[in-house]
């Protein structure tokens, strides 16, 4: 069974606010640095079952397509379609990409107005061409924080590694045309904010319905990356600012549980959305 078979999420915000998650594909990660800085004994047993003989874990690349009644928004474009068969092999990539996994949940990539992308790492902005070259999403501005946009092109030999430059230049001047700083409003409804710490520019997408019985999604990108995510200390080897990441998920999660917001998992495969509750110095996350 594919994995987009396996996860079919919608839900209504109020106010004419749809959500539905989109998955694109999935690709794999060294476990060790996914969990950072966390003794192995402690995450061992969460893993048991995916973790696989590269000690590399299966990562969905979990995007969300946002319909209002003032346009459509796209969050995450996952890995793509222009990747060679080496690097696929490399990460481990499968699956089906964002462009016709859209199609095969029933939208038009051609009516999205804004793709929000939470950092420009591979897995999140790979998706903004066609393999032919061509925009995917031809009529969308795309929005990242301008200080995500400036670190992606820097020549840190870590930075380099992280980003694929040669694909970021290729849409760089599409970005400029909306890039953003802080938290700023796209649609009615539909904002960011910029929170740092996985990457420079990182920044979480919220959605808020509106009416009576309205709900609130958040998006915290790879600050939220898994269900084990919602502890604030764990934090990734992949976080460039790791201070940052503790600090800033520590605020976002207490907002995100005192409100009882959805939550929607970046790459998280069998159980992406929930909501985050109160434990002890952490929150536990609890799949809807
Ligand atoms: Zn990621």
């Amino acid at each position: 069974m594919a994995i987009n078979d396996a996860v079919d999420w919608s839900a209504v915000l109020g106010g004419g606010t749809r959500v539905a998650l989109v998955q694109a594909g999935t690709f794999r990660s060294d476990a060790g640095a996914l969990f950072g800085p966390v003794p192995r004994i402690l995450w061992d047993r969460l893993v048991t079952d995916e973790i696989d003989h590269d000690h590399r874990l299966l990562q969905a690349l979990n995007c969300l397509m946002v319909e209002t009644p003032a346009g459509r928004v796209l969050i995450e474009t996952g890995i793509g379609e222009r990747v060679t068969d080496k690097v696929r092999e490399m990460r481990g990539y499968e699956g089906t990409p964002i462009v016709p996994a859209m199609r095969a949940a029933g939208f038009d990539p051609a009516t999205v107005d804004v793709v929000a992308m939470s950092h420009l790492h591979f897995d999140h902005a790979g998706g903004l061409l066609l393999a032919s070259g061509e925009k995917a999403f031809p009529r969308a501005r795309i929005v990242a924080q301008r200080s995500e946009w400036q670190i992606a092109l820097d020549d840190n030999a870590r930075i380099v590694a992280s980003y694929d430059q040669p694909e970021i230049r290729l849409v760089s001047a599409w970005g400029e045309e909306s890039q953003v700083e802080g938290e700023v409003t796209l649609l009615p409804g539909v904002s960011v904010v910029r929170t740092g710490g996985h990457s420079a520019g990182h920044q979480a997408i919220v959605v808020r319905g509106s009416g009576r019985g309205a709900r609130t999604l958040a998006f915290f990108g790879d600050l939220g990356m898994r269900p084990w995510s919602a502890n604030p200390r764990w934090v990734t080897a992949f976080d460039d600012f790791p201070l940052d990441s503790v600090a800033v998920k520590g605020e976002l999660f207490a907002r995100a549980a005192a409100d009882a917001w959805l939550i929607c998992l970046s790459h998280e495969p069998k159980t992406p959305v929930g909501r985050l509750t109160p434990d002890r110095d952490r929150y536990r996350f609890q799949p809807v």
